[in-house]
């Protein structure tokens, strides 16, 4: 209470407790003893006079506003005029009483108490919503609240900024999830019924931004409710899942992908041991005839050459399997060198015209630069070992006709090509034919033998030189695989 007049303090202090209010109080008559109060008494409310010696209503009433506006202030004055009264509420008094009428007391403190008390909790409802209001405005998952129809009415800045569409675009509409055609029949109703009921429902869905880009989410819808109990609203929480989807999907492939790599691995073992004890066989049964002292010359030629052969295939599948552990083991390096492609090819030209001799099969080959240009940077083993290895397959499939191969200059690439007249490849193989240990199941693949692993390596040497494998083929009518490499000039 700002008051001079102890006997005005007093009048005032019977009239409150008059009014039933209980109360304890201070009474100051200073600025200094004002503004102390002010925090160590912390009042519910304060009772100003208007006019004392060294201090008056209208400065209590302005520290009041500039330190505890949050403090009720009623003046109390008696020789108060009009004016006066209107300036203090002005300024921010919450009523004024006139000593002469104070019966008005304790109602104007209750009123002015309860006033108080309402702009708190306003303004406590209002920090409340600020907050709740910036925790979905900003955040890290799109938000959409919609009315009891599912209507959109608010989507957050995470939404706009994802979805690409502004709040305009979609106020009014319904969110495809909520639209009937865009999930299945089923999941669409079992998903109402459920927020319907006033219950969460949850399920991903594969969404559609403004531009098309397809994307999976994760959604979360809840119903607000009324006081009554009523829906008032929706709420949808969606989560972009599409890079956890991805790497489960990758997981599963790559699942997939090793237990095929098991399979393949199992049959390769059964494979090889085939296929190294036929040569073994050969060499071991061939030398023991050997020391037959009454061979002829004839057919002592006639062993050397299996058992030469024999070791030859032997080294190939050895040197195979070697190689692909190299790979495997992720140690296969380019060895970059001069090379002149027109003397690698004329090279495997000397080494197949022996092979297909027998066979009653032709080979020629092409260049497609002259030797002065045909020089290059790149690794002349692993160039070799690919042209081997699509020839012996030329080879190795092809009992009738022709085999060609050479390349052309094309794109500052080299395009290679092996050509053959073979028994084919069907489409559904071609990709598969690239696989580690893959061979066309074949009735008749004992005659033709090979570990599966030719191809795999090509395709892997290949890449590491910078190019690519292909093929082309026709089952019954041959095959040409083709391949790629820069043309790196020095
Ligand atoms: P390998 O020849 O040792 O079995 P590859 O990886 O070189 O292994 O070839 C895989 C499979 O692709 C072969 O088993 C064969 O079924 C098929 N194939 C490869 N080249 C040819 C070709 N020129 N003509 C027909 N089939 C072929």
């Amino acid at each position: 209470m700002v008051e001079d007049l102890q006997t005005d303090a007093e009048l005032i202090k019977r009239e409150i407790t008059r009014s039933g209010i209980r109360f304890t109080s201070r009474i100051v008559e200073t600025k200094e003893d004002y503004l102390n109060a002010l925090q160590e008494f912390d009042p519910d409310i304060i009772l100003s006079d208007f006019s004392l010696p060294t201090f008056d209503g209208m400065q209590a009433i302005l520290l009041q506003q500039e330190l505890a506006n949050h403090v009720p202030f009623i003046l109390v004055t008696g020789s108060i005029n009009e004016e006066t009264a209107v300036e203090v509420m002005k300024a921010g008094a919450d009523d004024y009483v006139i000593k002469e009428h104070l019966t008005r007391l304790g109602a104007a403190i209750r009123a002015a108490i309860q006033k108080k008390e309402i702009i708190r909790l306003r303004i406590e409802a209002d920090e409340k919503l600020r907050v709740f209001s910036r925790a979905i405005e900003q955040s890290p998952s799109s938000i959409i609240i919609t009315d009891a129809e599912g209507k959109i009415q608010f989507v957050n800045a995470k939404f706009t900024n994802f979805m690409q569409y502004s709040l305009d675009e979609v106020k009014g509409k319904t969110p495809r999830i909520l639209n009937p055609g865009h999930a299945s029949k089923e999941e669409f109703e079992g998903m109402w019924e459920t927020i319907k009921n006033r219950n969460t429902w949850h399920g991903e869905f594969n969404n559609r931004k403004k531009d098309g880009t397809k994307f999976w989410e994760n959604v979360i819808i809840s119903p607000l409710l009324f006081h009554s109990g009523n829906i008032s609203n929706f709420i949808l929480i969606m989560e972009d899942i599409t890079e956890k989807k991805k790497m489960i999907d990758d997981l599963v492939i790559a699942k997939e992908k090793a237990e095929e790599n098991d399979r393949l691995k199992t049959a390769f073992l059964h494979n090889i041991s085939h296929e190294i004890r036929t040569p073994m066989n050969a060499i071991v049964g061939f030398c023991d005839l050997l020391n037959d002292p009454e061979l002829k010359p004839d057919e002592y030629k006639h062993y050397t050459e299996i058992i030469t052969q024999s070791s030859h295939q032997l080294l190939s599948i050895i040197t195979d399997i070697v190689n692909l552990s190299t790979i495997e083991a992720g140690q296969e390096r380019i060895m970059a060198n001069n090379l002149n492609v027109n003397s690698i090819c004329s090279y495997v030209y000397e080494q197949f015209i022996l092979k297909v001799e027998h066979k009653g099969i032709e080979i020629s080959y092409n260049t497609s630069l002259p030797d002065n240009e045909a020089t290059i940077i790149s690794d002349e083993t692993k160039l070799t070992q690919v042209l081997t290895n699509l020839l012996s397959n030329a080879v190795k499939f092809t009992n009738l006709g022709s085999i060609e191969f050479g390349y052309l200059f094309k794109n500052d690439t080299l395009e290679f090509y092996v050509t053959d007249s073979g028994i084919g490849i069907p489409e559904e193989k071609h990709d598969e034919i690239f696989k580690r240990f893959y061979q066309i199941d074949r009735s008749e693949n004992r005659q033709y033998g090979g570990s599966g692993l030719g191809l795999s390596i090509s395709k892997t040497y290949i890449e590491l030189l910078g190019g690519k494998i292909w093929l082309t083929s026709e089952a019954g009518k041959g095959t040409t695989f083709y391949f790629n490499i820069p043309y790196n000039r020095q």
